[in-house]
């Protein structure tokens, strides 16, 4: 064994096994190898200088704060400012979605979830539902209309959605609200009434 080990003491480093010219996540779930085999780099960038390949099951080389990590993360926040303006709305898929931004569906998926935490489809259902409700609490507009106006392809998916969110259908709401309203309506009549 010629290379020397570079033990690192930053808490953030990545672990290198020389047996298999293989370098790790800290986190790797793959069993690290005997320690008397395994060096420290502070980055990945050093351990690839070094000649060491990145692990295939946990990816260091797409760690937080690498260069492969900020473009992925900048590529999910344009993704997500597309959705927010209703790219997904209007009959576009995730495929769509991916095309406009250059790779592949697939791709675009696990970047999902590694920066969003969630699907492309999920975080625009989110926002959907969340448009909604604004117009059910704040407007007297028919539900059909709401369900489109919110970006829903349908009645029966906008239903769906409120209610996995809010375990109530969206005119229950509404009925809840209206009710909450008269009431308080009718409080502060009264206390008028008491103060003339
Ligand atoms: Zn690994």
């Amino acid at each position: 064994m010629t290379r020397v080990a570079t033990a690192s003491s930053t808490t953030r480093r990545t672990r290198a096994a020389l047996t298999t010219q293989i370098y790790c996540r800290p986190t790797c779930p793959v069993k690290p190898a005997k320690s008397r085999n395994v060096v420290f780099f502070p980055t990945a960038a050093a351990a690839e200088r070094a000649g060491f390949r990145p692990c295939l099951r946990c990816r260091p080389e797409a760690a937080p704060g690498t260069p492969a990590w900020r473009g992925a993360a900048a590529t999910v926040s344009r993704a997500l400012r597309l959705i927010e303006r209703g790219f997904l709305d209007g009959g576009k898929r995730v495929e769509d979605l991916a095309d406009t931004l250059g790779m592949t569906t697939r791709h675009l998926r696990r970047l999902f979830l590694r920066h969003a935490g969630a699907s492309p489809n999920a975080v625009a259902t989110t926002r959907r539902v969340q448009r909604a409700k604004a117009l059910v609490d704040e407007t007297a507009l028919p539900m059909s209309a709401i369900a489109f106006a919110a970006g829903f392809a349908s009645i029966r998916r906008f239903n769906a959605a409120f209610r996995a969110v809010y375990r109530r259908p969206p005119s229950a709401v509404r009925r809840a609200r209206r009710r909450a309203r008269t009431t308080g309506q009718t409080d502060s009549l009264q206390r008028q009434l008491w103060l003339m």
